[in-house]
C-alpha cells in the first residue's frame, strides 16, 4: 500500500494510488493549459536588510489562480509536479519569467537580489547550470543578481550530484541559499561544507519569536553560528514588530514578511520599493 517513484515514473501500488495519480496528471495537464493561458503568475515578497533598513529585493513566489480550481497552494501543485515530472518544464519556465523581470527591473533598482526557489529534482537535472547560463545571457541579467534557494532535504538526497550542481552555480556566480533552514535533518557543520552564501531560517521559527523563549534561544544561536562559518542569515515569517527588533539585536541580516509586505504582483511591489527610496 504505497506508491514509490522511480526515474521519472510513479509506480503505482494500488487502486486508492492509481485515482490521486490520475487526479495529479490531470491537475497537471489543467496547470499546463492554464500557464499557456497566462492564469500563473510571480507575487514578490520584499526583502529587507536589517543593518541598513533598506529593501534589496524580494522572493519570487508562483501564483497559479485557476479560473477552474480557484487558489492552488504552490506547495501543492510544485509536490504534484515533482511526482508526475512537470516540475523541470515549470522551473524551466519560472527561471525564464522571474529572470527576464528581474532584466526589466535593471535601470531602476539595479542592485536587486531577486530570490527564485528550486524543488528537489531540480538539483538532480544537470542541465540546470547550462539553463541558467542560457537564460541570464537571453535577459542580460548577471548571476551576482539571482539568489537560488535550495532546500536542506534536496541537497542531502543525492548529495553528490546536488554538490556538483551547486559548484558549478556557485563558480558562475549565482547566490545560493538554503531555504526552511532547521526543519530537516543537517547539521550546520554539514551545509557548511556546500557551496551556499546564505541561510533561511524557517518561519516556524520566527513566527512566535516575540513570545517563545525557546525560538528565541534556537534563533539567536543559529544566527551566531551561521555567521561563525561565514554565512548571511534570512529570516522568514516576521508578522510582527516585537519579532523584527529581535532579529536585528541578534544581528540577522536580512528579514521577509507579512509585517514587512505579504508578497504581492510586480507592480505593486515596485510601488513599494519606490516608497521605500
Ligand atoms: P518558501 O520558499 O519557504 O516560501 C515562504 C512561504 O512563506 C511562502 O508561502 C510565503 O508566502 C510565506 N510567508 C511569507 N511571509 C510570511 C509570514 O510572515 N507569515 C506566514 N505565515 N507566511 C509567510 P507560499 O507562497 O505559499 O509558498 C510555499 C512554498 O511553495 C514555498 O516555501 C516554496 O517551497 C514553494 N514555492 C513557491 N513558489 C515556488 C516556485 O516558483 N518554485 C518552486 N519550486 N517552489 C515554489
Ligand atoms: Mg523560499
Ligand atoms: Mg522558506
Ligand atoms: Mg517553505
Amino acid at each position: 500500500d504505497f506508491a514509490r517513484t522511480s526515474g521519472e515514473s510513479f509506480v503505482i501500488c494500488n487502486e486508492e494510488h492509481k485515482n490521486s495519480q490520475e487526479k495529479y496528471l490531470s491537475l497537471m495537464s489543467d496547470l499546463r493549459e492554464e500557464l499557456s493561458q497566462g492564469h500563473v503568475k510571480f507575487a514578490f515578497q520584499p526583502k529587507l536588510n536589517l543593518q541598513t533598513g533598506d529593501v534589496f529585493g524580494a522572493e519570487a513566489l508562483i501564483r497559479w489562480i485557476s479560473p477552474k480550481h480557484g487558489f492552488v497552494p504552490p506547495d501543492e501543485f510544485i509536490t504534484m509536479a515533482e511526482q508526475t515530472g512537470d516540475i523541470k518544464h515549470l522551473t524551466s519556465w519560472a527561471l525564464g519569467q522571474i529572470i527576464e523581470q528581474v532584466g526589466k527591473w535593471k535601470k531602476e533598482f539595479p542592485e536587486f537580489l531577486v530570490a527564485v526557489n528550486l524543488s528537489t529534482r531540480d538539483l538532480q537535472n544537470e542541465n540546470l547550470p547550462d539553463l541558467l547560463r542560457m537564460i541570464t545571457r537571453e535577459f542580460e541579467v548577471a548571476p551576482e543578481r539571482i539568489c537560488l534557494e535550495v532546500t536542506e532535504s534536496a541537497v542531502m538526497g543525492d548529495m553528490k550530484r546536488a554538490l556538483k550542481i551547486l559548484n558549478e552555480l556557485a563558480d558562475m556566480g549565482f547566490y545560493l541559499s538554503i531555504d526552511d533552514y532547521g526543519t530537516g535533518y543537517s547539521s550546520l557543520a554539514y551545509i557548511k561544507k556546500l557551496p551556499v552564501h546564505e541561510l533561511k531560517i524557517d518561519k516556524a521559527f520566527v513566527l512566535n519569536l516575540a513570545t517563545s523563549p525557546e525560538d528565541q534561544i534556537l534563533v539567536q544561536s543559529t544566527i551566531d553560528l551561521a555567521h561563525n562559518l561565514g554565512m548571511k542569515v534570512t529570516a522568514e515569517g516576521v508578522e510582527d514588530e516585537q519579532s523584527l527588533a529581535l532579529l536585528k539585536q541578534y544581528g540577522c541580516d536580512c528579514a521577509q514578511g507579512y509585517f514587512i509586505s505579504r508578497p504581492v504582483f510586480v507592480s505593486e511591489f515596485e510601488d513599494f520599493c519606490r516608497d521605500q527610496k
